[in-house]
């Protein structure tokens, strides 16, 4: 595997919603660690494919999940048919070729995984592979960055005060109507319309959240809304299938959003 795979050939399309890729820049500039604080499908993932592209540097991302070891991150020995060897991992590829490492929900790892990236988010920007004996120094190029999701952590799943310590942060909120309703039509391909009443019925639903909904539809729902729509579902449809089913099995609270829907169809 080469570094160029992880090149993007394409700009992602992002709508800016404040000053988040001036800060991004300045960041960068300064080889500062960023953390992207919002609630899920918010746009935090297109937002740092879209400033590798701009950047021009390749994109490694890792979603983080609570089996993730430390190894699963920076390599380990495998055994082939000529013995064993090492294989780097998806944040040691980052850090030798200067690439972007995204760590994506990065709560969702345990902390004895995420304290081996504190040697990379200090002034030493070293990564020590212990198994191998190598103390890699970062690639000029190299920046860490990571998403947070301040709704979802409890006391047992949040970032250490000495990890969080470490990030410049910038907070991401669903994009403002008229952006979003834009986002909308552009991904899923339907009209300016139908978009609109699309964003209407998810500004909707995260008016419920806390009172029964974890959390409201995300942008990334109402573009797959949109998509069924695109596909011929009407509005009513579309919107029980990709903004009520997944998010709730509440039969009254089901209902409650399938009356939101109906009241704009
Ligand atoms: P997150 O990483 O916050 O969970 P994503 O970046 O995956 O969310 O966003 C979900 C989808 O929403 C993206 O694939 C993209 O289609 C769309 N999206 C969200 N925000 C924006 C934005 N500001 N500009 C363009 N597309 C966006």
């Amino acid at each position: 595997m080469t570094i160029d795979q992880y090149r993007l050939s394409e700009e992602p399309a992002y709508h800016p919603g404040g000053s988040e890729i001036a800060f991004y820049e300045a960041a960068y500039g300064a080889r500062l660690p960023v953390m992207l604080k919002g609630p899920t499908g918010c746009g935090k993932t297109r937002f740092v494919e879209h400033m590798a592209w701009r950047l021009g540097k390749p994109l490694v991302t890792v979603s983080c999940h609570e089996d993730m070891t430390a190894s699963d991150l920076v390599g380990r020995y495998l055994l082939g048919p000529e013995g064993t060897h090492w294989q780097d991992g998806p944040l040691t590829m980052a850090v030798r070729h200067g690439a972007i490492c995204y760590l994506d929900e990065v709560v969702e790892a345990r902390q004895d995984t995420t304290v081996v990236i504190h040697s990379l988010t200090d002034d030493r920007r070293i990564l020590s592979l212990e198994k191998k004996g190598e103390l890699v120094h970062a690639h000029p190029d190299f920046q860490l960055v990571i998403s947070y999701n301040p709704g979802y952590q409890s006391v047992l799943k949040d970032l250490k005060e000495s990890t969080k310590q470490r990030f410049s942060a910038v907070d991401f909120t669903y994009p403002a109507a008229a952006i979003e309703a834009s986002i909308v039509a552009a991904e899923a391909g339907i009209a300016q319309a139908a978009a609109d009443m699309l964003v209407r019925i998810g500004e909707k639903s995260r008016h419920l959240r806390g009172q029964g909904l974890e959390e409201g539809a995300s942008t990334r729902m109402l573009i797959h809304a949109g998509r069924l729509m695109n596909a011929g579902m009407s509005l009513t449809d579309a919107c029980h299938h990709a903004l009520i089913v997944p998010i709730t099995d509440d039969p009254d609270m089901r209902a409650a959003l399938d009356a939101v829907v109906a009241a704009h169809a």
